[in-house]
């Protein structure tokens, strides 16, 4: 769709990205009251973002913003081993990032950004322009923006509130409290990225707001009357409508701001469903025989226990895993884990037969569910750092995978780290915008969030580097 583009150079970029904003609610069951977002689809051109595997915030705006995968880019999640150990875990902040994103690449070329909530912005580092870190900044004690002195502004624009670069506790049983910490979080944000807008010069701008993220995984089962929690006419069934319509509000505001020379890109990470249970992936290896404990895990204060808690049998233990919104089985293997088991010449003959045991497993009716297991080195570039050994999506995600032990049965409707009761979805979302032009509501197919960063770079003049994996949006 750009390339008719190629001869105008010095076009701005506005991105607006919403973490998790969800396709189906904004495209169609929404479209109607979300009136700002409706007029870029319907004069501009939208469609399905697919995301990274996994498809989870990090890695999948550095994904976006790199144009690399997450082998490539040596991190396969929030949390990742940081050797062959056992236990040693690091967490893929800013500093985890070895490669140029869009706005470094930008930056080096003269042009001035503005960037606000981009997951792995922190720790803060300088940029040719103005950064607002992201939500995996510890406090905003800690410098949370650049240049530092910027904070200063941010003080006086909230008359003495405190930022919000998260909501505080969003796997909270108070859901007054969350909506409200959401909606507060927000508005401060939008008070901030209005100043930015209005008051810094900038080629290139963009913001995350994570708080979508957040009402999804807090409320869906409020809204979504196919979830197995809902309850009908409870409080909350309009919380997250009210919530996209607030922000739609607010995002009209900033767009009647932009000039004619700025192209509009709306995108998301991934996207957002129901989450209909969870499978405790280690207490099935464990029934399976592939983990061996020393001692029976017993629940301390009714609370789950962490497999960090519980005494594992190394020595006989071919495979373990880890939980979240999917899972990640890792194998104990001989020279590389320090007590390994499986012998490397058998290391894939374990893996397949172990792939396909975990693909059967069935929902709690005995009915098929569908688990896909994914080999990182089939699905990446390269495979850098140390990638679990399969990535493994329950149901279609829409099974959580639970790490702890201490239940009765292999399947939890209960959350080991809080009330949740979204999933993310393979694909996220996206809408092109260019004021100059009218695209009538084209529809955009096969496209990869990969695909963003060289078609800003293409929009903005400038050259593409020859490792970026995606390609420049184009009809
Ligand atoms: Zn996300």
């Amino acid at each position: 769709m750009f390339n008719s583009l190629r001869r105008e150079k010095g076009r701005k970029v506005f991105i607006i990205g919403l973490d998790c904003g969800e396709p189906s609610l904004v495209f169609d069951r929404w479209r109607d009251d979300l009136p700002n977002l409706r007029h870029l689809m319907e004069a501009g051109a939208y469609g399905l973002l697919t995301s990274t595997i996994p498809c989870i915030t990090v890695p999948a705006w550095c994904s976006m913003t790199s144009s690399k995968d997450p082998g490539v880019l040596g991190f396969y999640g929030f949390r990742n081993r940081a050797d062959y150990s056992y236990d040693k875990m690091s967490i893929a902040t800013g500093a985890a990032v070895q490669t140029p994103r869009v706005w470094d690449l930008l930056g080096q070329a003269g042009k001035q950004v503005i960037l606000s909530g981009v997951p792995q912005t922190y720790p803060v580092q300088p940029v040719n322009g103005y950064l607002v870190s992201d939500f995996l900044t510890p406090s905003v004690q800690s410098q949370y923006t650049y240049p530092n002195d910027f904070r200063h502004e941010i003080d006086r624009l909230l008359g003495g509130r405190e930022y919000d670069v998260d909501v505080h506790q969003f796997r909270t049983p108070d859901k007054s409290f969350l909506v409200r910490q959401i909606h507060e979080m927000t508005e401060k944000h939008f008070i901030v990225l209005n100043h930015l807008l209005k008051t810094k010069p900038w080629d290139f701008f963009m913001f995350v707001e994570m708080g979508i993220d957040r009402i999804h995984h807090g409320m869906w089962s409020y809204m979504d009357t196919a979830h197995p929690k809902h309850e009908p006419g409870n409080p909350y069934q309009n919380a997250i409508k009210e919530y996209y319509q607030y922000v739609d509000r607010e995002l009209g505001a900033m767009l009647s701001a932009l000039d004619d020379n700025t192209v509009v890109l709306v995108v998301s990470d991934h996207g957002a469903q129901a989450m209909d249970g969870g499978i405790c992936i280690n207490e099935w290896l464990r029934r399976a025989g592939y983990l061996v404990l020393k001692e029976e895990p017993v629940r301390q204060g009714n609370r789950p226990i962490p497999i960090e808690k519980v005494e594992v049998d190394w020595e006989k233990t071919t495979a373990w895993g880890a939980g979240g919104y999917y899972a990640r089985i890792f194998l104990n293997v001989r020279g590389r884990e320090p007590q390994g088991l499986i012998p490397q010449a058998d290391y894939e003959k374990v893996r397949d037969q172990l792939a396909a045991a975990i693909e059967t497993i069935p929902d709690p009716q005995g009915r098929p569910l569908h688990h896909v297991c994914h080999r990182p080195e089939a699905i990446y570039r390269e495979v850098r750092n140390f990638p679990p050994d399969l990535i493994v999506y329950l149901g279609n995600l829409r099974w959580r995978a639970v790490g702890s032990f201490g239940f009765d049965s292999i399947y939890t409707f209960e959350n080991d780290t809080g009330p949740d009761d979204a999933n993310h979805a393979q694909d996220g979302m996206i809408i092109c915008y260019d004021p100059r032009r009218n695209w009538h509501g084209q529809r955009l197919n096969k496209l990869n969030l990969m695909d963003v960063a060289p078609t800003v770079l293409h929009l903005m003049g400038q050259p593409i580097p020859d490792d970026m994996q995606g390609k420049i949006i184009q009809p």
